[in-house]
């Protein structure tokens, strides 16, 4: 792989902890495959709570320096880190793909997406005001200062091994904690890269230490640590539900990004062509192994025929294969779990009466993108992520009954709608239960906006405003007799 590399030395295949790269203290390895192929890539320390522990110590000791620096010196680092990021984006989009599986362009536009967070917290942390309230004396002030929550952790999942990542350490640096990152078992390369270009980019020894390894020994020493004052997990709801529990005899502050069960309605007034380009993009991206791919589409009776022939007309033509073959749409998925539950939703959803209306052709390692019609609430795939490239299609009848099923999960990650009534645009906007919600448009993650999710889908919001408060204490300042 490193040979495939301009910059070789973006390579990293050790953790980083207190400045150094080091192995794991057993010596032992675990191998990253890629999924395209099944061939090993390279192998990176398999890590435990003693590496934690330590990781946790050098930022805890990094912690006093780097928050006392003023915040324009912090961002100017996470300036030059977005700039590196950006400069080495086809080597880091090659690690990407050789690790994750997604078409090469996609890792590409991933890697801007990433730099996009570290940019906008590079500006963002500069703008952590306090303010002075009204006192109810005269002889007294007070003053709310933001102040660094500390030492943090942070655990990602493999899909989007970039962005999730700056995502968190972005805000947290910008905001002068330091961190302890675990990276997905079968993406660690990018991250450790990320940490490369952060250490380039002046990030001292310790504020950032990235741990590779057994995902209940590092993440039970990240809970377990009450020097760690907060918890930044993305990943599925069960995980985070657990990780939550062990946080809780240290009372650590949680950011959790979890699952989604998103749906899309298409309402009869909807322009097609937009509907249908909202559906391909929510569904398609990343082979539909997205927390905020669209799992249901609802689709209005009178404009029902109509999408499906249209849907299934791209679906046909969507190109599978390798993500490093040029024209590639759709990658492999991440191993051969995911294939076998998908495989198992669509049969599943076949026998209990869903029509397999398109499928594009792929085969071997490659799931087929799929067109089910048909589709009913009793369904696994209703209920649960489908995390594959399947676009399954509900019918409904009024407004009603389509927001009926739309919030009918006890997940409220995104939802999508398509209609051009400005007063239906209003209503339904208001009444989806989701943290973030798109009127014809399939994308609404970006850096600027608050992205998160509400009931089963977690707590807090990365990105925006909001990304950076996740990440600070409010301090109340009582000040008396000074005069
Ligand atoms: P996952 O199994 O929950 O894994 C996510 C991360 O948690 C990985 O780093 C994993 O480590 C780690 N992990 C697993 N068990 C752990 C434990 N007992 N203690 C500490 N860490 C543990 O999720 P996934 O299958 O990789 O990712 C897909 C899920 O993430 C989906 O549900 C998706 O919706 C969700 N997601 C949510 C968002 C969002 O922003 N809301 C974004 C992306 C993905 P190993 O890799 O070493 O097992």
């Amino acid at each position: 792989m490193q040979d495939r590399l301009t910059d070789r030395g973006l390579w990293r295949t050790r953790a980083l902890v207190g400045g150094e790269w080091i192995g794991a203290d057993g010596g032992t390895t675990i191998a990253v495959e890629d999924p395209a192929t099944g061939d090993t890539i390279g192998e990176v320390p398999d890590c435990g709570a003693a590496e934690t522990e330590r990781a946790i110590a050098a930022a805890e000791q990094a912690l006093p320096a780097w928050r006392a620096r003023p915040a324009p010196e912090r961002c100017a680092i996470l300036r030059r880190w977005n700039d590196l990021i950006l400069a080495a984006t086809e080597d880091l989009a090659r690690i990407l793909t050789a690790e994750q599986g997604k078409p090469l362009a996609e890792a590409q536009a991933e890697i801007e997406y990433a730099a996009s967070f570290v940019a906008w917290f590079a500006d963002e942390g500069q703008r952590s005001h306090g303010q002075e309230v009204p006192a109810p004396t005269a002889d007294r002030r007070i003053m709310v200062r933001k102040e660094p929550v500390g030492v943090c952790a942070a655990i990602t999942p493999w899909n989007f091994p970039a962005a999730m990542i700056t995502r968190k350490l972005a805000p947290a640096l910008a905001a002068g904690c330091t961190i302890v990152l675990k990276p997905a078992q079968q993406t660690p390369f990018t991250a450790l890269a990320l940490g490369e270009l952060a250490i380039r980019a002046g990030v001292p020894a310790g504020v950032l230490g990235i741990v590779t390894g057994d995902a209940a020994a590092v993440g039970g020493a990240m809970t377990a640590s009450p020097v760690v004052r907060l918890l930044s997990f993305t990943g599925s709801t069960g995980v985070g539900a657990k990780l939550m529990e062990q946080s809780a005899p240290t009372i650590k502050k949680l950011a959790l990004e979890l699952g989604g069960n998103a749906p899309l309605l298409v309402f009869d007034d909807a322009d097609l062509d937009n509907a249908v380009e909202a559906a391909v993009a929510a569904k398609f991206r990343n082979a539909g192994q997205s927390c905020v791919a669209v799992n249901r589409i609802l689709v209005q009776a009178g404009i029902h025929d109509a999408f499906v022939d249209r849907l299934a007309a791209r679906v046909r033509a969507l190109r599978v294969g390798p993500g490093v073959e040029d024209g590639v749409e759709i990658g492999p998925l991440i191993d051969d779990k995911a294939r076998a539950k998908v495989a198992d939703m669509v049969a599943d959803a076949q026998d209990k009466g869903a029509t397999l209306v398109a499928q594009a052709p792929a085969a071997g390692r490659f799931t087929a993108p799929m067109l089910l019609t048909g589709m009913t609430p009793e369904m696994r795939a209703a209920q649960e992520e489908i995390f594959g490239p399947v676009a399954a299609i509900y019918r409904f009848e009024t407004e009603a009954d389509g927001l009926a099923l739309a919030n009918a999960t006890p997940y409220g990650l995104a939802a999508y709608y398509c209609t051009t009534d400005l007063h239906r645009a209003w209503r339904v906007g208001e009444a989806l239960e989701a943290g973030m919600v798109g009127l014809n448009t399939g994308a609404i993650s970006l850096a600027m906006a608050p992205f998160g999710g509400i009931k089963q889908s977690g707590l807090g919001r990365e990105g925006g405003a909001e990304g950076l408060e996740e990440y600070l204490e409010t301090k109340a300042l009582h000040w008396t007799g000074l005069g």
